[in-house]
């Protein structure tokens, strides 16, 4: 199999809503009517973000959820991925599942694969991915105003956990470690809250990073502090049964890999927000400074802020 046998089977797929896909020099892509280009990339990259023996389907689920996160932190509507991958050899049954992992959450978000690369090199996944917004209401980080109220959606720290244990940091029950490792290697990109936001939040991020780092680039951007409450903080009940280790705290503070939102909006907005129908918590409010602080109670909770960083 030469390598364009491999791009032609694996990722040639019938691209509906580009004018020309994947076998051409460039794709040809028509933006809508009044709608704006949202652009991101992420890489993931063999022993940094993923294991050598991660299975290749959730591996190719995460490689496009990781992105789809993006658009749902813009508030856009995902169209379009270009798909670059650098691997040692052409594994045909990876291939196979790596493919499949992607183009299903592809065919959830009605996103087409328009093009890519492909080479031989240390194993390496980076997705470029476009997506359509209305300019005035994307979803920025540089919007929250002192006196918004902060959101996130779903819970925090489960996938973390799952790393935890993988690493040997801490134990858990087979059946929570199982539901961690679903939040770890599947994220469910909050597309569709990220579009529901908008005309709503003043403004919003993916946690990717952890909780206070990623909150900390919109705080940084908007010019204003937080203070949290942590008690406020959506987790799931395996999280809640180590909670009381010191461990579970920064888990759920700065652990990464959350893909879930954090946003904010006018205490006017309250009942909006109420009413989107997705499992949403509010855990703080915008201050006048900076930086943020979380608080236990009457207490300040002592935290290290730092989220992943890669040259820390
Ligand atoms: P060129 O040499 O002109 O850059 P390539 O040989 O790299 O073209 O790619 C041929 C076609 O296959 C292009 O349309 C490119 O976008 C597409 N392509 C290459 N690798 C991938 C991939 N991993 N996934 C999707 N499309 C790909
Ligand atoms: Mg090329």
């Amino acid at each position: 199999m030469n390598e364009f046998e491999l791009i032609r089977r694996y990722f040639e797929r019938p691209a509906p809503s580009a004018l020309l896909g994947v076998g051409d020099d460039a794709a040809l892509l028509r933006v809508s009517d009044n709608k704006v280009l949202a652009v991101s990339t992420d890489m993931l990259v063999c022993g940094v973000h993923f294991f050598a023996d991660a299975d290749p389907y959730s591996l190719g689920h995460k490689t496009l959820a990781v992105n789809l996160s993006d658009m749902a932190a813009m508030g856009a509507v995902p169209r379009w991925a270009t798909l670059s991958i650098a691997m040692p050899e052409a594994d045909e049954a990876w291939l196979e599942k790596f493919s499949s992992g992607f183009f299903a959450l592809a065919d959830v978000h009605d996103v087409s694969l328009v093009g890519g690369d492909t080479t031989r090199g240390p194993l390496n996944l980076c997705v470029t991915i476009m997506g359509e917004v209305d300019a005035d209401l994307a979803l920025k980080r540089s919007g929250a105003k002192a006196g918004d109220e902060i959101w996130v959606s779903g819970n925090l720290g489960d996938a973390a956990l799952a790393l935890a244990h993988l690493k040997g940091n801490i134990v858990l029950e087979q059946e929570a470690f199982l539901a961690c490792a679903n939040a770890l290697h599947k994220p469910d990109p909050r597309v569709a809250l990220g579009q529901s936001l908008c005309g709503i939040a003043s403004s919003a991020i993916d946690i990717s990073d952890g909780l206070l780092s990623d909150l900390g680039h919109v705080l940084a951007a908007s010019g204003v502090g937080a203070v949290l409450d942590f008690w406020s903080i959506p987790v799931s009940e395996i999280m809640r049964k180590h909670i009381d280790q010191e461990i579970a705290k920064r888990f759920i503070l700065t652990g990464g890999d959350d893909y879930e939102l954090c946003f904010t909006v006018p205490a006017s907005r309250h009942s909006d927000v109420l009413e989107i129908g997705v499992p949403l918590a509010c855990i703080g409010r915008i201050v006048q400074g900076t930086g943020c602080i979380v608080m236990d109670g009457a207490e300040r909770l002592a935290v290290e802020s730092g989220g992943y960083d890669h040259f820390r």
